[in-house]
């Protein structure tokens, strides 16, 4: 896909899902801009597509104001950031009469407030500039309730990851900012691969296709709502998931 003169940030962009968007990105021509919190993971994929091609910086994701720092700096260093992919998380599995209030706060504050805190900086600069792609990664467990790996933190901030997207998608349409969302399902990445063999069989077995997805196959659709093959679609959410969620 075609990134030619395109700034795209890629949050978590180090790992898994992220990192095969960001090669994406720079295999159509775009520059990548990493924001991780493992800067040093962030600084090798850098190395690996060419440091003129991609640039690292941290952040948490789960701090808002360290966020609003960090991008803002992104901004001043590139001027324009055509697109901003939403891909940072973390999952949360245990039983819900298990999730401390600490761990309920830290998940949506990584997978929904620090969202929010991303596109409420770059935001205003795509209006401005009447240009804009959003894309934010959230998770069939939104639309199911879990039922796979991550449970009720996660599928709770998932699922305000929806309602985001398609609340910026309505009020930035007029001036040129698209957001779209991807809903994932099982893919293979660090997130998933240290579940142990019966595990992941016990989830594969709910899947039609019968298998997880590869960062790819979920990358795909992410470069495709970050690219201008999709001018017309916006506030669309988009299950990538081998057909676990027929709605
Ligand atoms: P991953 O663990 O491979 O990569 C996540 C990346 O995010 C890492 O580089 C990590 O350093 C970074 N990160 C984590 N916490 C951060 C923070 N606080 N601030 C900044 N960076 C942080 O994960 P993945 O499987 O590629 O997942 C990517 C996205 O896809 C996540 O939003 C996840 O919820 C979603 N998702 C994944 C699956 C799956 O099965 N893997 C399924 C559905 C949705």
């Amino acid at each position: 896909m075609d990134f030619t003169n395109k700034n795209v940030i890629i949050t978590g962009g180090a790992s898994g899902i992220g990192k095969a968007v960001t090669t994406g990105v720079v295999a159509g021509g775009g520059h990548a801009i990493i924001v991780d919190l493992n800067l040093e993971a962030a600084q090798n994929v850098c190395k690996e597509l060419g440091e003129e091609n991609a640039t690292a910086y941290q952040a948490n994701m789960g701090d808002s104001e360290n966020i609003r720092t960090v991008f803002g700096k992104i901004l001043e260093d590139f001027g324009q950031v055509h697109c901003l992919i939403n891909n940072a998380g973390i999952v949360s599995t245990a039983p819900f009469d298990e999730v401390t209030q600490a761990e309920w706060d830290r998940v949506i504050a990584i997978n929904l407030t620090g969202v929010y805190t991303a596109i409420s900086v770059m935001y205003p600069a795509m209006k401005a500039a009447g240009y804009g792609r959003i894309v934010n990664v959230a998770s069939v467990a939104a639309k199911r309730g879990g039922g796979l790996l991550g449970t009720s933190a996660y599928a709770a901030s998932k699922a305000g990851v929806i309602g985001l997207t398609k609340a910026v998608a309505r009020e930035g349409a007029p001036y040129g900012v698209a957001c779209n969302g991807v809903c994932p399902s099982l893919t293979i990445t660090p997130m998933t691969c240290h579940l142990g063999e019966e595990k992941m069989q016990k989830i594969i077995s709910t899947i039609p296709m019968g298998r997880g997805a590869q960062p790819q196959e979920i990358a795909n659709m992410i470069l495709f709502y970050a690219s201008d093959l999709s001018s017309f679609a916006t506030g669309e959410i988009s299950d990538v998931d081998g057909g676990v969620t027929m709605d």
